[in-house]
């Protein structure tokens, strides 16, 4: 049996991270995926990549911590192989207006947001570099973009992602690593469950398409940019939001 390729996803249990790691074992990968606490999204979804002929690593890690994010990657190359594809999908909100936002608020949200991006992809840089190959999505926001009131704390991390990404980009691009970002809007998941109805109804309103967008939807272009179908594709920032 040849090896199948493996995709590493953190926050792939629930959201918009599970459907990336569904739709990347259609395409053929094995699959590494983190969470940060529930076990049985995590078991769910070890079911359903079995069903879909893929293997899989489930680790409770907690992106914020650099030991435990490496300790998974290594763990993930030893029992699977080399990281072709990484995703970095988890991410938290603590919305407040500024005023009213604790210390913790801001920076729990830029530690798992930005921290924890900075260290999943500063473990899996260095195995790609030396196998010359390799491919980054990362998952910032429309509020990164934009911003958006009550989120200085989360708009300022998902920037951070988006500025993270293109430099990251520049600096292994001539050793055949390319890195993109996707910028959903506002996407139907447990995150977005959070907000109240008539600010999603609004959010809704707004776009161009007049609806909130699937996960499904986020995990085809995070599949795309992942691919070699995007061969001549690092750096960008591809919002997937409708037409917010
Ligand atoms: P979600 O449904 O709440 O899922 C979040 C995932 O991240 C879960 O698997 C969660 O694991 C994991 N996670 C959270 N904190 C973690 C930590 N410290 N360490 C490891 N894993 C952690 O969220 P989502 O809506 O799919 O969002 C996914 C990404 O898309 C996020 O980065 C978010 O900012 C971004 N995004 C979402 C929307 C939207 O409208 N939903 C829009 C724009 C951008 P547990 O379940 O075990 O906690």
């Amino acid at each position: 049996m040849t090896a199948r390729p493996v995709a590493l996803i953190s926050g792939g249990s629930r959201g918009i991270g599970r459907n990336a790691a569904l739709r990347l074992a259609e395409e053929g990968y094995d699959i590494s995926f983190c969470y940060r606490g529930d076990e049985q999204a995590a078991a769910n979804l070890e079911k359903e990549l079995a069903e879909a002929g893929a293997r899989s690593l489930a680790a409770r890690v907690d992106v914020s911590d650099t030991d435990d994010v490496r300790a998974w990657v290594s763990r993930t190359e030893k029992d699977f192989g080399p990281v072709e594809v990484a995703v970095t999908s988890a991410g938290i909100t603590r919305d407040k207006p500024l005023l009213m936002m604790s210390d913790a608020e801001w920076h729990d949200v830029i530690a798992t947001n930005l921290d924890g991006v900075y260290h999943v992809c500063r473990a899996v840089v260095f195995p790609m570099l030396k196998r010359r190959k390799g491919s980054i999505v990362t998952v910032s926001s429309v509020s990164g973009l934009h911003g958006n009131a009550g989120q200085t704390n989360y708009a300022a991390s998902k920037a951070g992602i988006i500025a993270f990404s293109r430099s990251l980009a520049k600096e292994v691009g001539r050793r055949g690593i390319r890195v993109n970002a996707v910028a959903p809007g506002l996407i139907d998941t447990d995150m977005s469950a959070r907000l109240d109805g008539t600010m999603k109804d609004q959010i809704a309103e707004r776009t161009a398409l007049g609806r909130p967008g699937l996960t499904s939807e986020v995990a085809d272009a995070v599949a795309f940019l992942a691919s070699a179908r995007a061969a001549y594709i690092t750096g960008a920032v591809l919002p997937v939001d409708g037409g917010l």
